[in-house]
């Protein structure tokens, strides 16, 4: 197991107190190694888990090869002739009812899509360039005529193993699995796979001020939202997560809600003043349990942040000490917490999607930080995308985090941006 003295030590602009986002993330990444353990679970419980072990395909898919359209299979070898040409139908084959014979030259079978192309055939010509014998309907046809020029040999086939082949790769391991996925392992009869154990993620709250839900509010608390929040993007990334409740701003209650967290989790979020660690108490406490270490990170909002492994009684935890103020929480989740999460998980790298959208306001931005801005990005009628900047951008301030669709992102070196500009911008729509 890697230390965190180890990885930063490698580094060489490594300085705790004006820490750029990507170098804290690199640590992070260092550090968050995957957890072993996996559990052998039905298909369809297998939706957004993380798959422990790569699907190679069992068998074909499809199986044979089968009608792309409705029409008449037939010889290809036939379309060597010019003009026009007469097949005699001597049979159907439809999806689940195969046409059993071998089909000679000069005839032909009625086929539907997705059924078996019979043994002799290797061409469909579809029904639209058919004229069929005067008195017949289309499936008992007696004969079938047709333009060769119309029609090309080997055409309307879907050949077998054209989607998966047998052996090859359908899903990799780390895979977050997808509707689709689903439907790709059903179609190779698979019914149950190995996925990863979900990370437990223990979180609280750290503040006297703080207020549960159901609580009176005497003057001066507050509710407790963070560990809502916390509970939003934690679930969304489909962790297991422990509620371990609000913590006193008291030594001795944190180091035994700290004890309690890594005893029974993979990972420990905590918010509020823990990760400031401006009281010597929190720096002595974190050293007794681990190692920890207090970043000034140069990003707005969301400058405080503690990180590091946490150990007790044989267990260890990654721990995660977030700022308290609630937007400051959620986007240093998002940047030092989501991919650490994923990566325990098992998960291959998820990076979010990013939009390139026009600003619709000007920008000021000191370089030298990273920045988020909370933002509505929407499509315009000629198709380009424009953001707006929501509101009051308080790092307390959750409403405007509520109203937003992304995040804006203002890398560690970019200065003012004019109205009209294009800057990254982060839908939270992938984020959770
Ligand atoms: P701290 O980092 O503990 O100094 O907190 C910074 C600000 O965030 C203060 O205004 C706190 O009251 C507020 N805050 C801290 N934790 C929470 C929480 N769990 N829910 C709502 N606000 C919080
Ligand atoms: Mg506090």
């Amino acid at each position: 197991m890697k230390t965190l003295q180890s990885v930063t030590s490698c580094l060489s602009d490594y300085d705790p107190d004006a820490l750029p986002v990507a170098t804290a993330q690199a640590v992070i990444r260092d550090l968050a190694e995957p957890l072993a353990a996996s559990e052998t679970v039905p298909l369809r419980a297998a939706l957004g888990r993380i798959l422990a072990q790569a699907v190679l395909a069992p068998l074909n898919v499809p199986g044979t090869d089968n009608a792309a359209m409705d029409g008449y299979a037939f010889d290809g070898a036939a379309l060597t002739a010019h003009g026009t040409i007469t097949l005699t139908c001597v049979g159907t084959s439809s999806a689940g009812h195969p046409y059993p014979d071998t089909v000679a030259p000069g005839a032909c079978v009625r086929i539907m899509t997705g059924a078996m192309i019979p043994t002799g055939c290797d061409t469909v010509v579809v029904q639209e360039l058919v004229q069929r014998g005067a008195t017949s309907s289309a499936d008992t046809a007696a004969t079938i005529r047709f333009e060769a020029s119309d029609v090309r040999a080997g055409a309307n086939l879907r050949h077998a193993g054209e989607d998966l082949p047998l052996g090859a790769l359908a899903l990799p391991a780390g895979r977050i699995v997808q509707a689709a996925d689903l439907g790709l392992l059903a179609s190779l009869g698979i019914a149950e796979v190995s996925v990863r154990r979900p990370v437990r993620v223990a979180f609280f709250s750290t503040g006297d001020e703080l207020r549960s839900l159901g609580e009176p509010l005497e003057p001066g608390c507050v509710y407790d939202s963070n560990r809502y929040t916390l509970y939003g993007m934690l679930q969304r990334l489909g962790v297991e997560a422990i509620d371990l409740g609000v913590v006193r701003d008291e030594p001795a209650a944190l180091e035994a809600a700290l004890r309690a967290a890594c005893a029974q989790a993979d990972a420990v979020v905590t918010t509020g003043g823990v990760s400031v660690g401006d009281a010597d108490h929190t720096r002595a406490l974190m050293a007794q349990l681990g190692e920890v270490t207090f970043w000034k990170v140069a990003m707005r909002p969301g400058r405080p942040f503690a990180f590091g492994r946490l150990g007790t009684d044989g267990n260890n935890a990654l721990f995660f000490g977030l700022p308290g103020n609630p937007v400051a929480v959620m986007i240093s989740f998002y940047t030092f917490v989501r991919d650490a999460l994923l990566a325990m998980g098992g998960a291959l790298p998820q990076p979010a999607p990013v939009l390139r959208a026009q600003t619709a306001l000007a920008l000021r931005k000191r370089p030298g930080r990273s920045e988020f801005l909370r933002g509505v990005a929407q499509r315009e009628a000629d198709g380009s995308w424009q953001v707006t900047p929501t509101g009051a951008q308080g790092s307390g301030i959750l409403s405007s985090m509520s109203q937003a669709n992304c995040l804006i992102v203002l890398g560690h070196d970019q200065g003012d941006v004019a109205a009209g500009e294009p800057v990254d911008v982060m839908l939270f729509d992938g984020l959770i």
